[in-house]
């Protein structure tokens, strides 16, 4: 697999860091972003630089995508100059984006009108799982693709399952963001209620981190809280977008969500305050005086 050639499009927070992880494993990497010095240091570790999602299609056999929402991942494979005019048959095309089921079933099925071999790959672990090379991946597609592509996946992600049929990644991934919704309400309420108990905070994490209480948020974003460290991990914008697209999901189901619709409905509240390209842990600003 190494001798394959992997184009990269989307070098943000998450991006960066798994293009990182494919250029260290020795593997030939061509990126692309839209703001291009975002791949300045890419570049100087020995990525080259392609000029459109076209030219990553025309050079790659195995291209990633990690772009911010659907509209974008319709962008770069159905636009003008995207990838599914341009790439070569019998390539492979792996969208890591958080976006729609709905978008994940149409790529697949127009890349199989033109031989090209689609998954949907988003994943989970932060911008410190995608620093670390320890993300998880949940894999929507075809079975004997995804297992031809495990090793590279291997290289930036500790867990790969696969999920079934198209679109299945997606809807894994929601369930993902489902789940922390609510746990992000309970731990930045879980940080207030200490602070107004007259506790040390940092004494109380170190306590509940480690009991039945534990999870990602509050052992990663809770310090962050603490230290009034609103940098994005992961963007509320990105977060907000997540919980459309799972509630929009669930009420095609029939399925109320009432813990999703609250963490929406808070999100949507501190976005309205200029909140938007914060980190998700800026949510205990909701609770600010
Ligand atoms: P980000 O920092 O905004 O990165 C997205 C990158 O994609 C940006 O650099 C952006 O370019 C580029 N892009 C967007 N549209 C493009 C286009 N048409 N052509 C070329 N490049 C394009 O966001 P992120 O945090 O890496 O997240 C990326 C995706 O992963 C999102 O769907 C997010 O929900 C999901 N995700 C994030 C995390 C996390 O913790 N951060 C974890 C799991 C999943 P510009 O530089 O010009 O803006």
């Amino acid at each position: 697999m190494r001798d394959q050639k992997i184009g990269f499009i989307g070098l943000g927070v998450m991006g960066k860091s798994i293009a990182s992880h494919l250029l260290t494993a020795g593997y030939n990497v061509a990126v692309y972003n839209r703001t291009k010095s975002k791949a300045d240091e890419l570049i100087a570790a020995g990525a080259k630089w392609m000029d459109s999602p076209k030219t990553i299609a025309e050079n790659s056999n195995i291209i990633f995508t990690m772009v911010g929402y659907p509209e974008d991942v319709k962008e770069v494979y159905l636009g003008e100059h995207g990838l599914l005019n341009y790439a070569k048959q019998g390539s492979y095309l792996i969208d890591l984006t958080t976006s729609t089921p709905t978008l994940a079933i149409n790529l697949f099925t127009e890349g199989e009108k033109r031989k090209l071999f689609v998954l949907d790959a988003p994943v989970t672990g932060g911008d410190i799982g995608a620093q670390n090379g320890t993300l998880t991946m949940m894999v929507g597609g075809n079975k004997a693709i995804y297992e031809k592509l495990h090793s590279i996946f291997a290289v930036f992600c500790k867990a790969i399952v696969y999920q079934g049929a198209a679109g299945a990644g997606q809807h894994a991934k929601m369930c993902n963001q489902i789940a922390i919704a609510s746990n992000m309400i309970g731990v930045a309420e879980a940080i207030v209620y200490a602070k107004n108990a007259g506790l040390a905070p940092e004494k109380v994490l170190d306590a509940i981190s480690a009991g039945a209480a534990g999870s990602w948020s509050l052992s990663h974003l809770a310090p962050r809280m603490l230290q009034d460290d609103y940098s994005p991990g992961f963007f509320i914008k990105h977060f907000i977008k997540d919980m459309g697209i799972a509630l929009e999901e669930a009420d095609r189901m029939n399925l109320k969500l009432p813990g999703l619709q609250l963490a929406k409905q808070l999100y949507d509240t501190l976005a309205d305050k200029g909140e938007e390209n914060s980190g998700t842990q800026a949510i205990i600003k909701y609770w600010n005086k």
